[in-house]
């Protein structure tokens, strides 16, 4: 039996997690729950998985949660990170949405532990403190992001030094086809209806954008130790080829699959092994072809503002994923049009001092700076 424990419990990747935690109740047990503000959505998931120890970051739902569970430990604040490197979790699974996504996951490498990561905006941010944490932990990371995950299975057919490139798969989003001036008139509630996944609202915007793919070329870069010229994007509508490796002779090595996260979850839960799981078998034959085509750059600015980003280091990932947290924010409010998200971005990234992010403080002096900015971006119409 291992003890898992869930960061971002009451979100997309949390509720899935906790749904393949059920369909296997003799090898998972729930040991945490944590998750932000939802005390609705957490108690309900409290009275059904019981965990040992529950973590609430905002103080108000967790004094709803503590009314609710007199009896049970409930941690809150920033406090709660540290239940990431509690003894008697074997696996942190971190589906917190967001930089704070960080935190738990530097302080359950720094212990040892194994963790299952969907947040990407962690490693994008602050990859040379995670690999720190790696080294001087021992912990280790296993993809949930469906692109890693399918990389991470991909890599098994060959050496490292056998690798010729990555190809991660991208689905292009709600507006792929939408004719380019349109594009500004576009509102969150279109953005946030993707065509094949169901994911929360933040991703689902940044794969409307492409910003997400954005992200996953610097957490690819970052989990499978390559550069940004060994990193490539196709657009692949259908979301059945989860994404590519491609050796050195030439050979493609790709992992296919129904739009399932579930798919990818289970299988950083149950690495090395894998057990039958809720997702539905894959029927190519219902499909009417599979099509792959390169990102036009024009409709798709984040994919080489990633790039720019990748290449360069230092502040310059935090200021395209900060900048963008904050942009995406202001999209949902109506402060900005879709198209200015990019603009915001990029204003971000030509403002940002250079600092290299050696430790923790430059790391929330970068991610303020990048805030500060994309908040004080004013829009030219
Ligand atoms: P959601 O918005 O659905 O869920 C986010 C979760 O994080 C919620 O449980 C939320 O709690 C919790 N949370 C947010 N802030 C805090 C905080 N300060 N402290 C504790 N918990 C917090 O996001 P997703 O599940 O869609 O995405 C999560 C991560 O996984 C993201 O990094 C995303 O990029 C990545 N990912 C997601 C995929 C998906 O299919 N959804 C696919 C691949 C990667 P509450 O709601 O209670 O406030
Ligand atoms: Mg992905």
């Amino acid at each position: 039996m291992k003890n898992v424990a869930v960061f971002g419990s009451t979100g997309s990747i949390g509720s899935q997690t906790l749904s393949v935690c059920s369909m296997h109740r003799n090898e998972f047990g729930i040991y945490a729950l944590i998750f932000g503000s939802n005390a609705d959505a957490g108690i309900k998931q409290i009275l059904e998985y019981d965990p040992k120890i529950v973590g609430v970051f905002d103080n108000r739902a967790a004094a709803a949660v503590r009314e609710a569970f007199p009896d049970k430990e409930i941690i809150s604040g920033t406090a709660v990170w540290d239940i990431a490197q509690m003894d008697g979790i074997d696996i942190v699974v971190n589906g917190v949405s967001g930089f704070n996504g960080t935190f738990p996951l530097i302080k359950a490498l720094r212990s040892g532990k194994t963790v299952a990561l969907a947040n990407k905006e962690s490693v994008v941010c602050a990859g040379r403190l995670v690999a720190e944490a790696l080294n001087c932990g021992g912990g280790k990371i296993l993809p949930v992001d469906s692109e890693q995950s399918a990389i991470f299975q991909c890599l098994t057919a060959g050496r490292k030094e056998e690798v010729k490139r990555i190809i991660l798969t991208a689905s292009g989003g709600a507006f792929r086809e939408t004719p380019l001036e349109r594009l500004k008139d576009v509102t969150p509630e279109m953005a946030m209806k993707h065509p094949n996944w169901n994911m929360g609202r933040k991703i689902t915007i940044d794969s409307a954008t492409m910003f997400n793919k954005g992200l996953e070329i610097m957490e690819a870069a970052f989990l499978f130790d390559m550069d940004a010229s060994s990193i490539s994007v196709l657009i692949h509508p259908q979301s059945v080829v989860h994404s590519m490796v491609e050796f050195c002779d030439n050979s493609v090595i790709a992992q296919l699959g129904v739009p399932d996260m579930r798919l990818a979850i289970q299988y950083a839960l149950t690495y090395p092994d894998r057990i039958p799981s809720p997702a539905a078998p894959l029927d190519l034959a219902s499909f009417n072809g599979l099509s792959f085509f390169e990102p036009d750059t024009d409709r798709f600015p984040a994919i080489p503002m990633a790039y720019r980003a990748l290449e360069k280091g230092g502040s310059l990932p935090i200021a395209y994923n900060s900048g963008n947290e904050v942009a995406v924010d202001r999209f949902i409010k109506g402060e900005l049009r879709f198209t200015d998200i990019a603009d915001c971005v990029e204003h971000v990234m030509g403002m940002i001092e250079d600092i290299a992010i050696n430790d923790i403080d430059a790391l929330l002096y970068a991610d303020s700076e990048a805030r500060r900015l994309a908040k004080e971006f004013a829009v030219k119409r």
